[in-house]
């Protein structure tokens, strides 16, 4: 069989510890036999990050700038106890923060259902994409305890040292606390328009909340700049479409989240979205199964596990122990980046690949063939084998070969 062939080079973000394993397991196995792989490899793996001083990190965002897809294994953020076992001259930040710092993207996470895993809310049968914004507001703030009686008040000094804005928080007539919020319109706007692309891309409908009764100025904000952007920019394209944007209080959507079916993307600002992805990730079963996309406002691509490098079981492997540790998410990334690479592109071949792996993928499940984690989860009645990593991938390639035969 000849191999698909691939004209612009995908952005390769190796990893570390068992999902660098996967990694080469899903390349070995699902990848190169089909495809003629064009990457341009980049190794975020911790001891490459320590060598480079970081700098392989921010080539390849630029690189993910550049060539508009990028596909990424899990890697470690560095805590105290990395910088030791590492034995780091510095505790690296989170690659996955620096790439969104510079694509100035979001992320957007959706779970992969399967028929035998039923989500903990009854009437879901879609998946639900969360889009968090992750800048600002609780994230960002100042704070301090207030000690004693006394005023508090929020002043705004401008640029040439005028104080142009002055009102009283409140007047303290006991010790208690005190906060300073902010966000900017311009991360809001490409927060908005990350999420509008999405949608498109998509053909999901889009949800956004706020709590903009109460907050007047501030969540007020970000209604009016998503309205703006929507009228503007995207109305007609979501007609042709037969999508919806769909604006409600934040307390409001998640009731109508849990009545729903789901197959809409859900946009949150920062805090809601650290609160519900969470609950929604859980309600539909497992974080093995849960896919991630950094999106750029204009409208470059960083698919992902959402998962992280799954230590546990990777000082398992070491010690020469067999794990059953899900590829899903990491095959996922592979066939989601592979597919964008396509659609751009205009590879047919390649974006019927991607589908196949996926396709591929879904009946290994549906036949019983799972790994551990999944098999407490699946409804009973239900027959499954169960087998380690490995096994998995390679029963995905049976279906796969059969597939592109
Ligand atoms: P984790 O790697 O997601 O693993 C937490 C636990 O979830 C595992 O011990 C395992 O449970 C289960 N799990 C997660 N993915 C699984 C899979 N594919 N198959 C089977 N079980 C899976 O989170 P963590 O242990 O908190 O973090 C480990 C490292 O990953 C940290 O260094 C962290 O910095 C990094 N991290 C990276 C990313 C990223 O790159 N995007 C995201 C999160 C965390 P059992 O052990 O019970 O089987
Ligand atoms: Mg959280």
């Amino acid at each position: 069989m000849e191999k698909i062939k691939m004209t612009t080079p995908l952005v390769e973000m190796d990893g570390d510890e068992m999902t660098r394993i996967i990694w080469k397991m899903i390349k070995d196995e699902l990848l190169l036999p089909f495809v003629e792989l064009k990457t341009e490899y980049y190794d975020l793996g911790l001891p490459e990050r320590e060598r480079t001083k970081d700098k392989v990190t921010y080539d390849s965002a630029y690189a993910n700038q550049k060539y508009g897809v990028a596909v990424k294994c899990a890697t470690i953020t560095p805590n105290k106890q990395r910088v030791e076992e590492y034995n780091l001259s510095e505790m690296w930040k989170s690659p996955n923060g620096t790439i969104r710092a510079i694509l100035d993207g979001t992320v957007f996470r959706a779970p992969i259902l399967i028929d035998s895993i039923k989500p903990a809310v009854r009437n879901w049968k879609k998946p639900i994409t969360i889009a968090r914004h992750a800048y600002g507001d609780v994230y960002k703030a100042t704070e301090y305890r207030v000690p004693t009686e006394g005023k508090a008040e929020l002043v705004f000094t401008d640029k040439n040292g005028n104080e142009s804005l002055r009102k009283t928080i409140y007047d303290f007539e006991c010790p208690g606390v005190l906060q300073g919020q902010y966000n900017k319109d311009s991360s809001i706007r490409s927060f908005a328009h990350s999420c509008f692309n999405y949608a498109i891309q998509t053909k999901q409908d889009l949800w956004f909340a706020t709590k903009d009764t109460i907050s007047k100025q501030y969540d007020q904000t970000f209604k009016l700049i998503f309205q703006e952007i929507f009228e503007a920019d995207y109305k007609t394209k979501f007609e042709e479409l037969g999508i919806e944007y769909f604006y409600t209080l934040i307390d409001d959507a998640v009731a109508r989240v849990i009545r729903s079916e789901g197959g809409y993307i859900w946009a949150c600002k920062n805090y809601d979205g650290d609160v519900m992805s969470d609950m929604v990730s859980t309600a539909f079963g497992s974080l093995a199964m849960m896919t991630s996309v950094l999106v750029s406002p204009n409208g470059q691509y960083e698919y992902e596990a959402a998962h992280g490098t799954v230590t546990r079981h990777y000082y398992r492997y070491l010690k020469g122990e067999q794990t059953s540790t899900n590829p899903m998410a990491t095959i996922y990334a592979w066939s989601g980046a592979l597919r964008k690479r396509g659609e751009i592109d205009g590879l047919d071949k390649l974006v019927d690949f991607a589908n196949k792996l996926e396709q591929a993928c879904i009946d290994t499940l549906n036949d019983g063939i799972m790994t551990k984690d999944l098999v407490g989860l699946v409804v009973e009645g239900t027959s499954v084998t169960s087998v380690n990593t490995l096994e998995f991938i390679k029963a995905i390639r049976e279906r796969l070969e059969a597939k592109l035969a």
